[in-house]
């Protein structure tokens, strides 16, 4: 089993939006920090946009923060909005289904029962669990010191 490159981007956005809580930031600083193409970050964060996830600000000092607390940005749901476009298995895409074991199949039974687990794992996680008080991150992503986080550490 393998995330498609596409949610492990939306997860690597968020987080990084998240560490950033204080400004917008640019898609090209978003490729930078997640380590993908400027092409491949405006795909992701147009679909995340869309989905009403984050918010952007177009013009000269635009561009893209969260839309919601990190506390309501369910991790579970970013990934079925980015996975349920691949079927995980063949039968599980009714149009394409070239599969012949389907109508006696009893393995797609238990591998719905495993990914609808995965998912119901991943539905108790937010952007905030994966953030907050996560130092290493934070100085991984954060692009410009934020007053009183309390990862900033002691006063100079
Ligand atoms: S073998 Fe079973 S689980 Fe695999 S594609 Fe065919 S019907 Fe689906």
């Amino acid at each position: 089993m393998r995330l498609t490159t596409r949610t492990n981007l939306a997860a690597r956005i968020l987080m990084t939006c998240a560490s950033n809580p204080d400004r917008l930031l640019r898609t090209a600083e978003i490729a930078e920090m997640c380590n993908c193409s400027t092409n491949h970050a405006a795909h992701v964060v147009q679909r995340l946009q869309a989905e009403g996830y984050v918010t952007t600000l177009r013009g000269r000092a635009g561009g893209i923060r969260l839309a919601h607390p990190v506390e309501q940005v369910s991790i579970g749901a970013v990934f079925r909005l980015f996975e349920r476009e691949i079927p995980f298995a063949e039968c599980f895409d009714a149009e394409n289904n070239g599969c012949p074991l389907v109508g006696a199949c009893r393995l797609r039974s238990y591998i719905q029962r495993a990914l609808e687990a995965f998912y119901h794992e991943l539905d108790m996680v937010t952007l905030d669990d994966l953030v907050r008080g996560n130092c290493g991150l934070q100085a991984l992503l954060a692009m410009q010191p934020i007053p009183d986080h309390p990862c900033a550490g002691p006063p100079a």
